[in-house]
């Protein structure tokens, strides 16, 4: 990796993706950090460049069309390209009604993902190690959780199979679950019992990201993306509250080994502390 390398990180200011910029930098890369609030964005920028690292700020809100448009066009005219991307922006704890937050967790943790996959496939530039896409996921995700798992056993073998698993099944799902939100009857639906609008949003990444593994395998050789999700453990941030059992630099550690990784048979794979775990 040298400084033409380029790897972008959502929802950097602060937290693990943070700490993944800082990361992906001290291994020589050229980072852009972005952030939607343009101004906590640039001083985490500053704090990173204080500290001789190769870092540039970009806002970036992957909820906003005309951001990520704004941001993708700078791109292309500053870099022609990127080689990495890693979704990290996401949303928790609730604050708010079910209804509302349910949506916005869905939306921001698996539509604007998904939003930046789309976006960034025709900037990830072509090389022999291929491009890299990490999603920071969770463990409330999986599907064969032995707690948090999704009741309806048709519902988990189609997104299971890659036969059945399609683009339009695990949007279907996300919407299902946010219509049984909307009259209150989302409780007997089956879904993760755990946090369930979070797992699920979560869940919805981790089949995308075996789904788009499939679809990106198609791509021709030196043209290749390798996509992978990954869970960064119980990491204090503003997100649970500064509970958790590691820092944001450990939170960010198994992210930073995926987007490096110079093994080109992981792919579509879900990873904790560097070591593959299922779905
Ligand atoms: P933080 O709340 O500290 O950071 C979340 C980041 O996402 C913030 O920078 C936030 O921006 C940003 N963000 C939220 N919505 C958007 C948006 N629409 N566009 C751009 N950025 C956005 O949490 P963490 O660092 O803990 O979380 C990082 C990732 O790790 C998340 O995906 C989370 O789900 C995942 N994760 C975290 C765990 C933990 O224990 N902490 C466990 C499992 C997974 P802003 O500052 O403006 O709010």
């Amino acid at each position: 990796w040298t400084s033409d390398t380029i790897a972008v990180v959502t929802g950097a200011n602060r937290g693990i993706g943070f700490e993944i910029a800082h990361q992906l930098a001290s291994h020589g890369l050229t980072v852009i950090l972005t952030s939607r609030d343009a101004g906590v964005g640039e001083e985490a920028v500053k704090v990173l460049q204080e500290g001789g690292f190769n870092v540039v700020f970009h806002q970036l809100d992957v909820l906003d069309p005309s951001s990520i448009e704004a941001f993708t066009d700078w791109i292309r005219e500053k870099y022609g390209g990127i080689d990495i991307l890693v979704n990290n922006a996401g949303i928790n704890s609730n604050q708010e009604s079910f209804a509302e937050f349910a949506k916005k967790v869905i939306d921001t943790n698996y539509f604007g993902a998904k939003n930046m996959i789309k976006a960034t496939i025709p900037l990830m530039r072509p090389s022999d190690s291929g491009a890299r896409i990490v999603n920071v996921s969770s463990r409330l995700g999986r599907l064969n959780g032995r707690r948090n798992r999704i009741g309806n056993l048709d519902l988990r073998e189609q997104l299971q199979s890659d036969d059945s698993l399609t683009e339009e099944l695990i949007d279907q799902t996300t919407m299902k679950f946010l219509e049984q939100v909307k009259d209150d009857s989302w409780r007997e639906g089956g879904w993760p019992q755990v946090l369930t609008d979070y797992s699920l949003s979560k869940l919805a990444i981790n089949a995308y990201t075996r789904l788009m593994a499939r679809v990106f395998s198609d791509r021709p050789e030196g043209q290749k993306i390798y996509i992978n999700s990954c869970c960064p453990g119980w990491v204090r941030t503003a997100m649970t509250g500064w509970a958790g059992n590691v820092g944001p630099d450990e939170g960010a550690d198994t992210a930073v080994w995926l987007a490096l990784l110079p093994d080109q048979s992981v792919n579509g794979k879900f990873f904790a502390e560097r070591r593959e775990i299922n779905f």
